[in-house]
């Protein structure tokens, strides 16, 4: 069907930071299929355990305990301070569960009409409970009747959650990425998570954070919310939890944890061997090679570059990143930039319009990374325009 308009690319392998075409041209990726492929292509590791596995066993649903599922789920719970995890297929998926979990909370309190908190400019996933939840009208219109039991607050705005707080007494939850990812690479006050947990913690809400596009790595933390100090109630992974193959979490702690029972929920191929065993060997594999400081380093280095060489121009109204996560918001529509960094050999996103988007694999050596920033730069010194 015709739900994208893809770039005139197609590729046929990987390796590494980068792409190769059909006809063998090389494109070095600062996009990594959108925060997915944190190792990067064709990562040793992950191609391993995917080809042992699959030879081994794929799937079995379920009804029979999974080894490599529990393996997996003791592995995310140590590393993120957590106690139970639901294994989906995707990000929606992830923060379908947890929309279920906290209205099912809610119903265990005697609240008849759960309501969620959730922020502006918000991107959740595309299914109707999580496309209403986005902050985002362009992905809400024309597909009405939206689901009820949202209310919605600015983002990074405590008083407006607040005022909420003071006229729902049906609110049963907070949904909110730590870092808006579609939304424009936005980064809260440095209060406003620490906040958002204590009134929630005033009004026995859960925060639930969305970490599907900020978490494994990416940040320069395993979480962006460990930045804050704070732990959540409900955390969402997918994208670069797999590094390309489809698998989704929802992790719980507390109260949270305890609340799914059998029967609540479940998903056929959730948590299979295949996935499980893929997502295994990214966790281990960013934990042996360091990756979690290596993007963090990373950042800093191009952060730095960025506001040397972009920092004085008119166009730029703000750079803004946490580790390999790195927006730079121009004062204009910039989409045209995705094609010219194409014709450059180098993979961007533009996103919310204007923001130039920069997700590039944890593995990145400097010199990609530098080549990533004198290419952004100059596509940015020159536009609007021709490409050099
Ligand atoms: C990508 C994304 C989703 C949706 O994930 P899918 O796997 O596409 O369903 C949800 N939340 C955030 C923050 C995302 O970046």
């Amino acid at each position: 069907m015709k739900t994208y308009q893809p770039l005139p690319v197609s590729f046929t392998h990987g390796e590494g930071a980068y792409l190769f075409d059909s006809t063998g041209e090389r494109y070095l990726d600062a996009l990594s299929g959108v925060a997915v492929c944190g190792l990067g292509h064709a990562h040793p590791a992950v191609s391993a355990a995917i080809c042992t596995q699959a030879q081994r066993l794929l799937h079995t649903s379920n009804l029979y305990r999974i080894g490599l599922q529990e393996e997996l789920a003791n592995e995310l719970c140590r590393i993120a301070a957590m106690e139970r995890v639901f294994f989906s297929n995707s990000g929606a998926e992830a923060n379908e569960a947890a929309l279920k979990l906290a209205r099912l909370y809610g119903h265990r309190k005697n609240i008849e009409t759960p309501q969620v908190i959730v922020t502006e400019g918000s991107f959740h996933g595309r299914t109707l409970a999580t496309l209403t939840a986005t902050g985002n009208r362009k992905i809400q219109a024309g597909f009405e009747p939206l689901v009820p039991g949202f209310l919605r607050a600015p983002y990074d705005d405590m008083d407006a959650v607040r005022t909420i707080a003071a006229n729902s007494p049906e609110v049963v939850a907070v949904l909110v990425e730590p870092i808006l990812g579609e939304g424009g690479v936005c980064i809260p006050s440095e209060n406003y998570l620490g906040d958002l947990r204590q009134l929630c913690d005033e009004h026995s809400w859960l925060l639930m954070l969305d970490e599907i596009q900020t978490g494994m790595g990416r940040t320069g933390h395993w979480f962006a919310h460990q930045d804050t100090g704070i732990q959540p109630d409900v955390m969402t992974l997918a994208k670069g939890l797999g590094n390309g193959v489809p698998i989704g979490a929802c992790l719980a702690r507390g109260a949270a944890a305890d609340v799914f029972q059998p029967g609540n929920h479940g998903s056929t191929f959730g948590g299979n061997p295949l996935s499980a065993s893929a997502a295994l060997a990214v966790l281990r594999t960013i934990e042996k090679d360091r990756l979690v400081e290596r993007a963090a380093e990373l950042g800093k280095l191009m952060l730095a570059q960025f506001e040397q060489r972009l920092g004085g121009l008119d166009r730029v109204i703000s750079i803004r990143g946490k580790g390999l996560m790195i927006g730079i918001e121009l004062d204009c529509a910039c989409s045209e930039l995705m094609q010219q960094a194409l014709q450059r050999k180098l993979l961007i996103n533009v996103t919310a319009g204007s923001v130039v988007r920069l997700l590039p694999p944890l593995i990145l050596s400097d010199a990609q990374a530098n080549d990533i920033c004198s290419t952004v730069c100059e596509l940015i010194e020159n536009f609007p325009g021709q490409a050099a």
